[in-house]
């Protein structure tokens, strides 16, 4: 089985997913990696999810890819006595440690490290944005605050704080042992929430080695202050417009979501545009022409991935949604105007800069298109090699080979990539063959048409790409 899209589309698992069956028929209608979202369920949750994604995967033999999302430090209020209070503009509202419930002066702010952050002026958004406050006087226990957008707040709503940078770690307590759980389960992708620093990024790597490729999510105007640095240090990206749009003001997402896509494009590393992509779809069997064109832009912008969040994972129709981004994909891959826009973001590699990889993916890129080869096959151990030809966003499909299968999961969310696991290592005398074959076998080329295929030698070092060859299959 292989899909013809390019992009790649990641489903939320929840609720409405938990049945075998509709993990299967998410799977079958286009879901390439599967989101376990760690703000929700307990790890037997999680647990029995992998299984079943597994075992999906042995049935198919297709590679699936697994992306654990932690919650990171979402900050929430505490529970009011009534649960829930009214608050009025222009009132006075105390945030205070004490864990005792809250009424319409005070509540429970258990977050110690916040009040350390905040100074007079600092504005608190709480329940998405939808209430604002503005910190009057503050210490170490406590802020007063004036209400300056009112509305009813109930119990653990979230807060936000957009224009701090807070002295907390990307990971919770709990984060450290969904992290446990995920690693222990075998995923392929860890997404952090809440990224500030780069720093973030290293704390990850430090407690997850090499054992997942780490997705950092962009949804803190800090991380976007320091975003290349953010890029370079994760192994992928995540647009997440949820957070992001609370942070920040609306209409600063999408100039946001072109800047992050590209930034990883030029990387060559996989990035996800995710939230509210067919939000519509959550209770309605279509999506609106808007979301409809907001998959498209995604598409048209060159991301590697799309996302289904509540769509898939609570919503009424989440087969149905998958099948929706399927083909809006399709349909956005399949306009001429597609590959002029794809090719309009790309940034070549610069003289005097590229390495020896970049080098060889320029020219499988231009030989693919000479000879108008019918796919480009990738000898690839770690999926490096791989990812650098997704970086080119060739016309032909990528057939990626690699025995490593941490590596073939972790490339199903890898633009174009149709990514085979290997049994063996191959030995560079058969590296050929089995490029031929293997193209054959997946139905991405046909007996006699060409192929470009390139690997690094010797084989089993990552970064190593340095071998171009033209083959027929
Ligand atoms: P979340 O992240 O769904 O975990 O909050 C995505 C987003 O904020 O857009
Ligand atoms: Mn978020």
């Amino acid at each position: 089985m292989h899909r013809t899209r390019r992009a790649k589309i990641v489903a939320t698992l929840g609720p409405a997913s938990a049945e075998p069956d509709t993990i299967a028929r998410l799977f079958e209608a286009g879901a390439d990696v599967f989101r376990l979202n760690f703000s929700h369920g307990e790890p037997a949750d999680h647990a029995t999810r992998v299984a079943v994604l597994r075992e999906l995967e042995a049935g198919s033999g297709r590679p699936i890819g697994i992306l654990a999302d932690l919650q990171g430090p979402k900050l929430r209020v505490g529970r009011f006595e009534a649960g829930a209070v009214t608050l009025e503009p222009g009132q006075a509202f105390r945030l205070d440690l004490d864990p005792a419930p809250g009424d319409a002066r005070r509540a429970n702010l258990p977050h110690p490290e916040i009040f350390a952050a905040l100074v007079e002026g600092t504005e608190l958004l709480l329940d998405d944005g939808k209430l604002r406050l503005v910190v009057q006087r503050c210490d170490a226990r406590s802020a007063d605050t004036r209400v300056a957008v009112g509305g009813r707040l109930s119990d653990r709503k979230g807060v936000n704080v957009p224009n701090v940078v807070l002295p907390i770690s990307a990971l919770t307590p709990k984060d450290r042992r969904d992290l446990d759980t995920a690693l222990s389960l075998g995923v392929d992708w860890i997404a952090l929430s809440f990224v500030q620093r780069p720093e973030d990024v290293h704390e990850a790597r430090s407690l997850i080695g090499g054992r997942a490729g780490i997705v950092a999510k962009l949804e803190k105007p800090a991380a976007i202050e320091r975003l290349d640095e953010i890029l370079a240090a994760a192994d992928a990206a995540m647009v997440a417009r949820g957070d992001l749009g609370v942070e920040l003001p609306a209409e600063r997402v999408p100039a946001l979501q072109k800047r992050i896509v590209r930034g990883c494009r030029r990387l060559g590393k996989p990035v996800i545009v995710a939230t509210q992509m067919l939000e519509s779809m959550i209770e309605q069997p279509v999506p609106t022409r808007a979301e409809a064109s907001d998959v498209a832009t995604a598409i048209y912008d060159g991301a590697d991935a799309v996302m289904l969040s509540a769509e898939s994972a609570a919503g009424r129709h989440p087969v149905a949604a998958v099948a929706m981004m399927d083909r809006i994909i399709a349909g956005t891959e399949s306009d001429p105007l597609y590959r002029q826009l794809l090719e309009a973001a790309h940034s070549p590699a610069v003289a005097g800069q590229a390495d020896a990889a970049q080098a060889v993916c320029c020219a499988m890129r231009r030989a693919a298109g000479l000879v108008r080869a019918a796919a480009i096959v990738c000898h690839t151990s770690s999926g490096h090699t791989s990812l650098r030809a997704a970086r080119e966003r060739p016309d032909a499909p990528i057939l990626s080979l690699t025995p490593s299968r941490t590596a073939a999961r972790r490339l199903t969310l890898a633009w174009g990539v149709h990514s085979v696991h290997l049994d063996d290592v191959p030995q560079a005398s058969q590296m050929t063959e089995l490029a031929c074959e293997w193209a054959r076998r997946e139905g991405l080329a046909r007996q006699g048409e060409p192929l470009v295929m390139i690997a690094g030698l010797p084989f089993g070092e990552s970064g190593s790409t340095n071998l171009l060859r033209i083959a027929v299959a």
